[in-house]
């Protein structure tokens, strides 16, 4: 073990990852205000989140609805957005939509249906980005390319909510600035039919930097902050 308190371990990795963007702003000629850190704390606890937020850490995320809203609920009083990152059951759409403001995994109309349902019902308005499978294999979650411009208008025109970009996870097996420039291009084409979509999520603790060199505006990223998550059993 290190010897760190916990408090002291999460800054030390948020310096190491502020070193990281920062510098890969500096080389792809960016400023650092262009370019958003998003804390992903699935599976790690309450107290965490609670350690963040102190460094300054308010936008946090999580992939699984339960868990989330747990974690939201336990978390209430701190000035925190919480995001949600992972593939979502359409009767789990009011779960997350009781406290996330953003859900970068939107992939598909129904899901867009159950989502704008469920913002009526919380009073909320939420801000939903197309996820991309860039490899044209959703198995894990995502539209096709071929698919986003119609998610997109379907966001676009639903009630409670508002399209904020796009998002997608690098493929395995393929470098990731390569996959990251054609997300660039599908985001540029659906920002040229709906201006307010201007946010690119992309980017993790393996590859933010070629998510910068690609215009990312919002890095989702959670080992180099907290740590190997210990793998678990669902
Ligand atoms: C877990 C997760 C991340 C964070 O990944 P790290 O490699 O731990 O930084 C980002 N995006 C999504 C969709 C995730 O599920």
């Amino acid at each position: 073990m290190s010897g760190l308190t916990r408090g002291e371990e999460i800054a030390e990795g948020l310096r190491a990852v502020e070193e990281r963007v920062s510098e890969a702003c500096r080389t792809a000629g960016r400023n650092r205000s262009e370019v958003a850190l998003i804390a992903v704390t699935k599976t790690y606890p309450a107290s965490d989140v609670r350690i963040l937020a102190g460094l300054g850490v308010l936008d946090v995320a999580e992939n699984r609805a339960q868990e989330a809203a747990g974690k939201a609920e336990e978390c209430a009083g701190l000035p925190l957005t919480w995001h949600f990152v992972g593939q979502l059951q359409t009767n789990k759409a009011r779960l997350v939509a009781a406290h996330a403001s953003v859900i970068h995994s939107v992939d598909r109309p129904r899901l867009v249906t159950a989502l704008s349902a469920a913002a009526a019902h919380e009073e909320r308005e939420l801000r939903c980005l197309v996820q991309v499978a860039l490899d044209d294999h959703p198995e894990r979650g995502g539209a096709r390319t071929a698919d986003v411009p119609a998610v997109a208008e379907a966001i676009a025109k639903a009630e409670g909510l508002r399209l904020g970009g796009v998002m997608a996870v690098a493929p395995l097996g393929e470098e990731p600035g390569a996959a990251f420039a054609r997300l660039h291009a599908i985001a540029l084409a659906v920002r040229a039919d709906h201006p307010e979509a201007t946010i690119i999520s992309a980017g993790m603790s393996g590859d933010l930097g070629e998510a910068i060199a690609n215009g990312a505006t919002h890095l989702r990223i959670g080992t180099a902050l907290l740590g190997r998550r210990k793998p678990f059993v669902r």
